[in-house]
């Protein structure tokens, strides 16, 4: 299977892509070769690298809107488990393939998630044809979520053979997984070559609750237990001290800002600027739509770059071109993938811009259109994997999984 995209923009010049099976081929001025499929861009469409969520709870699009504006603690206890206890694995795999329609509309090509029934997850996003690091969560408070069960589930996984997906050992926090549990999924990462995927110091209260019970923040104690590496990725990382930072340097750890969720939850802001100067690899997510709400890494980035402004109270901070990065590059680099890039070699996970949107006129450059004016819906077409998944904004699907929501809405809500 090849693709030829024709006169689309690259870098502020006409060029022609060719794409053979799931990479970039050749990238020149005129390619004038024979391929399965053809999209002209007429010069009126820019080609730039897809979006990485970093972090993220994709069925939780059934429950965008359901409850706002309240404390944490009531939100989780009184709304969103009563809910979650309701759903069922066909209802998870419906979520899904929401969360997968919605990021494939706003150019988001691969997605790191967290939730349980993970064979829907799976069988969503291998449908819909996006990339997709799915988490077998370990939880120890649920059935589903325990060492037995995930071992089952990886047993099965492993033997079978995926187009976009593949897997991370997900424990949920350090105040929702033991310790034991917790050397047990970091042992079991290694052995069987997984990343890590977990939540981390999101909020002050985490931080102090640990401080009592182990006499050590959340990052010593991790530490000590011997969980930090280079396989961890660490969603939100926002209270951590001095010390915290040096050793998730020395550890080689990534972390996931995710600007609107922390805004919405009222969790604190993510410290970018000593993170980055640390040198410490830095991803964006979205978190579930129930606390942002929705997946649109567009928005993400621009209420990131904002949200770091205000704080350092200095505008040069968190630049277009920084948050663009970590959007793309740095995700790719975390999640292990060969994507982040529009070069020769590379996954074909691309996105092609319609330029001729308002939000992108006059035109004087990309990238700070892109973080700061537009929003996902100039995304006109999407690539993942070599395989065209939206064409001029149609996405396959789009009408009877909106239909199917619609219907399941109404049963658990
Ligand atoms: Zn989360």
């Amino acid at each position: 299977m090849s693709i030829l995209i024709k006169n689309v923009i690259l870098n502020g010049k006409r060029r022609d892509i060719l794409i053979e099976g799931n990479k970039i081929e050749k990238i020149g001025k005129s390619l004038n070769l024979r391929a399965d499929e053809k999209i002209d861009g007429k010069e009126q469409k820019a080609v730039l690298p897809g979006l990485i969520n970093c972090h993220g709870h994709s069925a939780m699009t059934l429950f965008r809107g359901y409850a706002d504006d309240l404390p944490l603690k009531e939100w989780l206890e009184k709304k969103i488990w009563p809910l979650e206890a309701k759903l069922n694995r066909e209802d998870v795999y419906w979520g899904t393939k929401l969360a997968c329609l919605e990021m494939i509309k706003t150019g988001t090509t691969c997605f790191n998630d967290m939730y349980w029934s993970e064979e829907a997850s799976v069988e969503a996003a291998e449908e819909m044809g996006i990339r997709a690091k799915i988490g077998l969560v370990v939880l120890d408070f649920l059935p589903m979520g325990k060492r037995e069960n995930i071992e089952k589930y990886w047993n099965i996984f492993k033997r079978k053979k995926f187009k976009t997906v593949t897997f991370s050992i997900a424990p949920h926090s350090i105040y929702t997984v033991s310790k034991e549990s917790l050397v047990w999924a970091k042992n079991f990462a290694k052995k069987n070559n997984l990343l890590l995927h977990i939540h981390l110091s999101e909020t002050e209260k985490e931080v102090k609750d640990c401080q009592k019970k182990y006499r050590l923040r959340p990052v010593e104690y991790l530490n000590k237990i011997g969980f930090l590496n280079q396989d961890c990725i660490l969603a939100h990382s926002i209270w951590l001290s001095e010390k915290e930072i040096k050793i998730l340097t020395q550890r080689r750890c990534n972390v996931v800002y995710n600007p609107c969720s922390n805004m919405k939850l009222a969790s604190g802001i993510f410290p970018y600027k000593k993170i980055r100067k640390a040198g410490i690899n830095i991803c964006l997510g979205t978190d579930g739509p129930a606390s942002n709400n929705n997946l649109d890494l567009f928005e993400e980035m621009k209420f990131g770059a904002l949200l770091q402004k205000v704080k350092e109270k200095d505008p040069t901070v968190a630049s277009a071109s920084e948050i663009f990065e970590i959007a793309t590059k740095n995700g790719a680099k975390a999640l292990r993938i060969n994507a982040g890039e529009i070069r020769v070699g590379k996954l074909a996970d691309l996105i092609l811009i319609d330029l001729n949107q308002v939000c992108l006129i006059p035109g004087h450059n990309l990238i700070s259109d892109i973080v700061y004016s537009c929003s996902g819906t100039c995304v006109s077409d999407v690539i993942v994997n070599g395989k065209v998944l939206m064409r001029d904004r149609k996405v396959k699907g789009e009408g009877k999984i909106k239909r199917e929501i619609a219907i399941r809405a109404k049963g658990y809500a």
